[in-house]
């Protein structure tokens, strides 16, 4: 009841926007330096519990909403990409969360940044993976965590992503594994999808 009322009084972005400001307050009772984030740089006295399954503890980031997954994709990015770049690269980016595209849009090694979703409340760039409104051979790095298990045409996406990809760039595609026989989880309801995935943030 409370929630159905609290999702018609405010929009998504207006939900988004509500939901970021309450975790700086949150942040301010857990000022400290025992954990740093490699995302966003900041530090904290602990992290958050978070988890659809049941709570995980201390481990999502208060300043960037950050998850383990995209904390070592972060490390893996700048380590291995980033630092060893010869020129500033340009990069598409799906389904983006918060630390991670802060730490790309502010990243010297980085010329283009686009963070692109089909919901255009949580991307600057509204994009159906499987119809991109970009040119062939356009991005040298492209990013899609945890998006191509919600796609029905996941094979039409990865066709999109090598078309837009430059020739010898990278594409680094993250998604949900489960062991014994594949699934194809977009055939699935939203509410199953996301039982078996544990969540779709951060
Ligand atoms: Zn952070």
């Amino acid at each position: 009841m409370i929630k159905s009322l609290y999702r018609k009084l405010l929009s998504e972005k207006q939900r988004i926007a509500l939901h970021y400001a309450l975790y700086k307050i949150e942040a301010a009772f857990l000022k400290g330096d025992r954990y740093e984030c490699c995302c966003c740089g900041k530090s904290s006295r602990r992290f958050l519990s978070h988890g659809d399954k049941g709570p995980r503890k201390n481990i999502k980031c208060l300043h960037c909403l950050s998850l383990e997954r995209t904390r070592i994709l972060c490390m893996y990015l700048r380590n291995e990409i980033l630092d060893k770049t010869e020129r500033p690269i340009s990069i598409l980016h799906f389904a983006p969360v918060k630390g991670l595209k802060d730490f790309l849009k502010s990243s010297p090694h980085v010329s283009v940044y686009h963070d692109a979703d089909i919901n255009p409340n949580v991307a600057t760039y509204q994009c159906d993976i499987t119809q991109m409104p970009y040119a062939d051979n356009t991005f040298d790095l492209i990013i899609c965590s945890h998006v191509l298990y919600c796609v029905p045409e996941d094979e039409k996406g990865m066709q999109e992503i090598h078309r837009v990809l430059k020739p010898g760039g990278r594409a680094l595609l993250v998604d949900t594994w489960l062991d014994g026989p594949t699934q194809d989880l977009s055939q699935l309801p939203a509410s199953e999808r996301k039982a078996i995935s544990g969540d779709a943030t951060s």
